[in-house]
């Protein structure tokens, strides 16, 4: 089938698997489980810790299998991506959702797949066209690979999970979501959901993120997988672990197979997976500027990763964060007298700043960035390299933050000529 699929594009090598963890959740906010706020899990309880892992075992996997296929029939989340056994669709849904919540992508995903429909459209199309039809959903690293995979792609059909793998950018997980869902191939597709919910079928007492753990969990969810139906048996453990058995609350009264979950038999399910301590977060602050003259934006094109090259407000970090209160530094004059001093001494301007902005606030691994923007005016100095100009509905890429603050304060910038704000 997916031959026929495959029609519309194609696949192919390296093994660079930039899924740290899918967010088929539907939640808000960014699902790297880095970024997620530090816990103290409790250790999982001498008696669960019996035996080894290989002593570990699934109760009953067909009654599971069935039951948890039932509920899915009934229950199954509506997503745009649903109903397409296109390949290559399919794996931009993937592709987008590493890291990315269901509700941010949807729009993404059905802008992006008008206009580039194939592998072929998406190889022809331009680096800049690209990253600035992602602009928002972050992670741009996703999107270069997506177009290295798809020049690939474009010469070569794949065949199975295994071909798939050696695109860049594709994991274990994508291409056996993807060739399980477009080709029926019967092979398990482990996410952080369906790590989590098997680990705790099976009250897994080690960590399923190590080697032996990983591997582990990914032959009982293979011995669990329903053959006949594989795409649907892979979205259903992700639907149950997004909806269901959630990481800090599961619901067993409403659990499908809870009669064969061994950790809600032990009574402690959210123990599981034993996953060590999160590393504590960094805080970061950041001041950052918004200039404008006659329509247009004063600009910096970041010279570092990540996102070099993207085009972001006037900003200096503060670093370390100092831990004020925002709502307070708002009105903090030294805050913004120490951009204008950075204005001056980097780039010869002078700027005066006012009103205090909304605050931004975004994660990326494990830090957490505040972003503290002004109105900013321009009173004298002459605007040059790397500072300029950027006219409304500039169709080059701005950082995710930037594209943010602007969006909030300055709608009409984007909505002239660019067609995802
Ligand atoms: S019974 Fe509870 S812990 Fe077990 S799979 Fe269902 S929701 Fe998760």
């Amino acid at each position: 089938m997916g031959r026929a699929l495959i029609s519309r594009g194609v696949y192919p090598t390296q093994t660079t698997d930039l899924r740290i963890q899918t967010s088929r959740s539907g939640g808000a906010g960014v699902s790297l489980r880095g970024m997620a706020p530090a816990t103290n899990r409790s250790p999982i309880p001498p008696e669960n810790r019996q035996g080894s892992p290989s002593s570990k075992r699934l109760e009953d996997p067909k009654r599971t299998r069935r039951a948890l296929l039932r509920w899915f029939d009934a229950n199954k989340r509506e997503l745009p991506w649903r109903g397409t056994r296109d390949p290559w669709a399919i794996l931009v849904s993937e592709i987008m959702l590493q890291q990315t919540t269901v509700a941010a992508v949807a729009p993404y995903w059905e802008h992006f797949l008008n206009r580039w429909p194939t592998p072929g459209d998406l190889a022809a199309a331009s680096s800049d066209e690209v990253l600035s039809a992602w602009a928002g959903l972050g992670y741009y690293r996703r999107a270069r690979l997506l177009m290295e995979s798809a020049k690939r792609l474009a010469k070569h059909t794949p065949e199975n999970a295994a071909e798939l793998r050696s695109l860049p950018g594709i994991g274990e997980y994508t291409a056996a979501a993807v060739a399980s869902i477009a080709w029926d191939e019967p092979i398990a597709a482990v996410d952080g959901n369906v790590e989590r919910v098997v680990s705790r079928l099976a009250a897994f007492p080690d960590d399923p993120r190590k080697a032996a753990g990983k591997r582990y969990i990914r032959s009982l969810a293979q011995e669990l997988l329903a053959t006949r139906r594989p795409g649907d048996f892979n979205q259903a453990l992700m639907d149950l672990g997004a909806t269901i058995c959630k990481p800090r609350t599961p619901d067993c009264g409403h659990c499908p197979i809870a009669p064969t979950c061994q950790a809600h038999h032990a009574g402690n399910p959210e123990l599981f997976p034993a996953l060590p301590p999160r590393p504590t977060p960094t805080p970061i602050l950041r001041v950052a500027t918004v200039i404008t003259s006659r329509g247009k934006v004063l600009v910096t094109e970041r010279k570092e990763a990540p996102n070099k090259g993207f085009l972001e407000l006037p900003m200096l970090d503060i670093n370390p964060d100092p831990g004020v209160d925002l709502s307070e530094a708002a009105r903090s004059e030294q805050l913004a007298s120490r951009l204008c001093t950075h204005m001056n001494s980097i780039h010869d301007l002078r700027i005066q700043l006012g009103k205090a902005l909304p605050v931004h606030r975004h994660s990326i691994t494990r830090y957490r960035i505040r972003i503290l923007p002004f109105r900013g005016k321009l009173c004298s100095g002459r605007v040059r390299r790397p500072l300029f100009w950027a006219p409304p509905g500039d169709a080059r890429p701005f950082t995710t933050a930037t594209r943010r603050i602007l969006a909030a304060n300055l709608p009409s910038f984007f909505s002239m000529g660019s067609d995802v704000t």
